[in-house]
């Protein structure tokens, strides 16, 4: 606390990320829902090849050659023109509740979210006053579809799958949201849908509904957590609106680097459906030997399980875990402090987790 902070600074509520260890320090990490893969081998060759003058030069605004990826990839549905990038996207989302949000709690608008959910809603909602109307899941952690629709004034953000329950809802869901919320925009958070067995996207949705901004993320299924890039994808108008904002604040928030590493992962097809049919065979693997040893798992959709232990208490399971060098992520929250949130490794992680719970039993 300082007196030369204001007051909103004062009372921010700010996000509080996994705990990273210290660079040398061996663990196993399954607390932050990174990729166990590495990204493209395309991204390493650029970076050999990389020419250090080009750093002189500011970057391109839009992120074009991101664009362009993004739009060949889905290019059944949308084009570059429908898409958005950012310094990740917790940096889109946040320029979302500006553009579409910000100063709701001066009217009567509110945006509607799971209770349960990702918690840097709450904090972009506090940072642009908004007011945020938290909606209860059912008690099997599901959506109820209903509580979103009919709510004319409400602005509505969803991560599919959800976090940290990892339970997904279908598109038919998603499109009845749409209807039923016309003029407000609806916001699904794709972090992890890339997971989703079969895979599916609301970007097929995006041509039919000119309120839908589906945001992804090149940080959990492209495993560059590190580089820093998400988008969102929407109709013109909605991305025209979220580019007036960037220009307001930061025009570059993209590097040179970073932009050519996306946009090789993004066409490398190929090393994408490696990983992600890799990543939920270990998941589908995990889920069964936990469920063995006694654990309660949701349905998973994402890189990660949602898992409560039924023979010891998830926040006594967290730290002998810790102790044992295998780092997992326990929320001391209501409603789900029972419950562990373990990201899926590679299959010798999963097994020394295995393992190292089994010697605990
Ligand atoms: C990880 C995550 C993000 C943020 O991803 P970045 O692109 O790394 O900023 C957004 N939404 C959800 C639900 C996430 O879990």
């Amino acid at each position: 606390m300082s007196k030369f902070w204001n007051k909103k600074t004062q009372e921010l509520l700010p996000y509080v990320a996994g705990e990273q260890p210290k660079d040398g320090v061996k663990v196993i990490k399954l607390n932050t829902n990174e990729n166990p893969y590495a990204p493209s081998p395309k991204c390493e060759e650029i970076l050999k090849n990389f020419d250090i003058s080009e750093l002189r030069l500011y970057p391109n605004t839009d992120s074009q050659i991101v664009r362009d990826a993004v739009g060949r990839k889905y290019s059944d549905y949308i084009s570059a023109k429908n898409v958005f990038v950012g310094n990740g996207s917790d940096e889109v989302l946040a320029l979302c509740w500006q553009a579409f949000f910000e100063e709701f709690t001066k009217t009567d608008l509110k945006v509607l979210t799971p209770n349960i959910s990702y918690s840097f809603y709450p904090v972009y909602s506090q940072l642009y006053d908004v007011a945020l109307e938290r909606v209860q899941l059912n008690s099997d952690f599901t959506i109820n579809i209903d509580d979103y629709c009919g709510r004319p004034n409400a602005g509505i953000a969803i991560a599919n799958p959800n976090a940290p329950t990892s339970i997904a809802i279908s598109l038919d869901d998603i499109e009845k949201i749409l209807k039923a919320n016309p003029d407000k925009v609806v916001i699904i958070d794709e972090a992890y849908a890339a997971f989703k067995d079969p895979f599916e996207t609301a970007i097929t949705l995006v041509p039919k509904y000119d309120n839908l901004v589906v945001v992804q993320t090149m940080s959990k299924s492209y495993g560059l957590a590190g580089l820093r890039v998400g988008y969102a994808v929407a109709n013109e108008e909605l991305i025209d609106g979220l580019m007036r904002v960037r220009d307001s604040f930061n025009s570059y928030p993209v590097d040179r680097i970073a932009q050519k590493l996306a946009a090789a992962a993004i066409d490398d097809d190929e090393n994408y459906e490696k990983n992600r049919v890799a990543l939920i065979k270990t998941r589908e693997w995990s889920t069964k030997k936990l469920r063995e040893i006694g654990f309660t798992v949701l349905e998973s959709s994402a890189n990660f399980i949602f898992a409560k232990p039924n023979f010891i208490e998830a926040s006594k399971l967290y730290e002998i875990l810790k102790a044992k060098g295998i780092l997992v992520r326990y929320f001391s929250k209501k409603d789900i402090n029972e419950y562990l949130r373990i990201t899926i490794g590679t299959d010798e992680e999963m097994e020394a987790l295995i393992k190292a719970i089994e010697e605990e039993k």
